[in-house]
């Protein structure tokens, strides 16, 4: 006699299990560390090929990011602080008003006076303050300052052997997106102080 016909709740277990087995092979297929960079995906390769123009990969579709980066759940390090902050700025800068109003300008040479004295990487804030010593703060306008941090952002580039931005690209790369009422627009108000 089968098992299942002594006991029919064995055999609904057994189903159970096995579904759950599945489940899991499947599941781990997602989880695996990514593979090494001769077996990545052709896109991959591509996104990664020193042969392009490394600006073009800003219009090469976003890739899961198990493939491009690995996920640290430690400290940050160097270039993904600076990553960070750089998206942070460019952002800013595409978010910055066409006419600032006074506290507005000031706030954004602050902020760049800020990062002098306490960006979380000593050299860089050295090198950044005169950068900045070189460079001041043009904030005028919503042109202006996107294309003054594109011109200090190459400055950086330059020093650390980095490709420089095309400016003339800075909007398309970092350009104002879709933001319902300006909810992200954090320099939207137009109160003056
Ligand atoms: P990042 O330079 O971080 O740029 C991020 C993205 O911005 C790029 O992928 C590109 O799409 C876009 N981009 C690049 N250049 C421009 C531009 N000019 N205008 C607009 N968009 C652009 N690292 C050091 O080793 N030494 C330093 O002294 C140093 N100083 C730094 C000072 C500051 C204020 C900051 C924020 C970072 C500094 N860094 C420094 C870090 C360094 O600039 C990079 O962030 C890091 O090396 C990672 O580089 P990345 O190739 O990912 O691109």
């Amino acid at each position: 006699m089968l098992d299942s016909e002594k006991n029919p709740l064995q055999s609904v277990l057994k189903t159970l299990d096995k579904i759950s087995s599945f489940i899991q092979i499947h599941l781990s297929n997602f989880m695996v560390p990514s593979p090494s960079p001769s077996t990545k995906s052709p896109l991959f390769s591509l996104y990664h090929s020193s042969k392009l123009n490394p600006w073009d990969r800003d219009s090469l579709p976003s890739i899961p990011l198990k493939d491009t980066k690995e996920k640290s759940a430690g400290p940050v390090s160097k270039e993904e602080l600076g990553r960070a902050t750089w998206t942070f700025l460019h952002t800013l800068a595409a978010r910055y008003p066409d006419n600032p109003t006074r506290q507005q300008k000031k706030d954004v040479k602050e902020l760049m006076a800020i990062l002098t004295r306490m960006y979380p990487c000593k050299d860089c804030a050295d090198h950044f303050k005169k950068v900045l010593s070189g460079n001041p703060v043009q904030a005028g306008s919503h042109t202006e300052f996107s294309l003054w941090l594109c011109q200090v952002h190459n400055v950086v580039n330059r020093s650390i052997d980095k490709p420089i931005f095309p400016c003339e690209r800075v909007e398309a790369r970092w350009g104002k997106s879709e933001c319902p009422e300006r909810e992200c627009d954090v320099l939207g108000s137009t109160i003056d102080f």
